[in-house]
């Protein structure tokens, strides 16, 4: 389900909209190989309405399989945005589109969503990557130990 604001619901009181937006009604696009989303947004929104704009104040969640940036590993991140806010004008050239007195709040949603997504995903902040995996079943390490200080320049790198 989209998330759908009648206009008129807020003209004189805060609204509480709280729901979840599929996958399939999100239409992602995944600009990043190693993000998937893996679960539906979830929102918990008030909406208030002032002169000249209308603010939306609330919690946004969604559930992401990433694939770590150093490893490999696949892991399960969660956004979180416990105190996300928004304020959409209602006039002037940057105005939201307002139809038959109903205005589609999920591509702001959508579009939020995708800020809070990891820019470097990483399975623990301290993945020393794919050297560093122990395999279980004892067979020799993929590389010889000389290839550790690549790895080391690179998080070299990553920290600047
Ligand atoms: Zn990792």
């Amino acid at each position: 389900m989209s998330v759908l604001l009648h206009m008129e619901k807020i003209e004189n009181e805060s609204l509480t909209l709280k729901g979840e937006i599929s996958l399939s009604d999100l239409e992602m696009e995944t600009r990043d190989e190693l993000i998937k989303p893996a679960g539906p947004l979830v929102y918990d929104i008030t909406i208030k309405q002032d002169d000249e704009s209308i603010i939306l104040q609330g919690s946004l969640k969604m559930l992401l399989q990433c694939e770590c940036a150093r490893c490999l590993q696949i892991f399960e991140y969660q956004i979180h945005q416990k105190s996300w806010n928004c304020k959409l004008a209602l006039k002037g050239e940057d105005s939201m589109e307002i139809i038959h007195g109903t205005a589609d709040l999920t591509p702001y949603l959508r579009e939020d969503t995708f800020l809070a997504f990891p820019q470097h995903p990483l399975c623990e902040s301290r993945c020393e990557g794919i050297n560093q995996v122990s395999t279980d079943d004892g067979n020799a390490p993929l590389s010889e130990p000389s290839n550790k200080n690549v790895w080391m320049e690179l998080d070299k790198l990553n920290i600047e």
